[in-house]
């Protein structure tokens, strides 16, 4: 259950909220994690779910991020950490001081990002104790996927600060054979196992969620599920962890 929560006013942080979530399995590792929603993306991925979260950064009403702070603080013991997640949560100046306060609730504090922006993850890193970097493609194909110039040398960038970095991370890929070959998918891999990354999880697409009509088709030369198993399982041997979710 998504829950909109209604702003309060007086608070000093600013964060456009979408949403509120504690279901996600997958959002902290081994944490029980609520997951903060941030509107706002630079990105247009094609197999977008996240209708309340694209587009630019609206402007938060006061309180917004008050709300939020007051509903964790009421359901301490419940959960043992929050993960901001989008959108591009690192689009938002105020995060650092909203990841502040999830610590001094005694809150371990993660992030889901694309990346996007290497020089506002570098502030946040400390703060964080959990990232999971969405891997869109390998290169230019990152450009490609997400329908943004410029942006794969600034994931790299944020790719590269993970790897030189103590908090621990995994590399996430959304799979939507519209933007993906099997041989591409498995040079992106090899090329992220390459760099030092461990641990690398395939996310299928939800055809019927995605945003993009085009992207709610089948495709028609998908290959079977069976050849993708087989990639994830030469792939294995190359990553401490690798999951294909979906
Ligand atoms: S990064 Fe892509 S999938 Fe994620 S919110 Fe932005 S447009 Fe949607």
């Amino acid at each position: 259950m998504v829950i909109t929560l209604t702003p309060e006013p007086g608070a000093a942080i600013h964060l456009p909220i979408a949403g509120f979530d504690a279901r996600d399995d997958h959002a902290f590792p081994g944490r029980r994690a609520v997951v903060v929603y941030l509107q706002g993306c630079p990105l247009q991925c094609g197999y977008c779910e996240t209708a309340s979260s694209m587009g630019p950064a609206r402007s938060a009403a006061a309180g917004e991020w008050h709300a939020i702070e007051g509903l964790l603080a009421a359901r301490i013991g419940e959960f043992d950490a929050v993960v901001f997640s989008g959108g591009e949560p690192s689009l938002h100046p105020d995060l650092p001081a909203a990841a502040d306060a999830c610590q001094a609730l005694g809150l371990a504090v993660g992030l889901h990002t694309a990346g996007s922006y290497p020089e506002r993850l570098e502030r946040l890193l400390p703060r964080l104790d959990w990232v999971a970097l969405d891997t869109k493609g390998r290169g230019i194909d990152f450009d490609r996927i997400s329908k943004r110039s410029g942006i794969w040398q600034r994931h790299a960038r944020s790719l590269s600060l993970l790897l030189e970095s103590e908090v621990p991370f995994e590399c996430r890929t959304t799979l939507h054979w519209r933007d993906f070959t099997l041989e591409a998918l498995e040079r992106l891999a090899m090329t992220l196992a390459d760099c030092g990354v461990r641990r690398y999880a395939i996310q299928l697409a939800r055809l019927e969620r995605c945003l993009d009509p085009a992207y709610r088709e089948p495709v028609e030369d998908a290959p079977p599920r069976e050849a993708l198993e087989a990639l994830v399982r030469r792939l294995n041997r190359h990553f401490d962890h690798l999951e294909l979710r979906g």
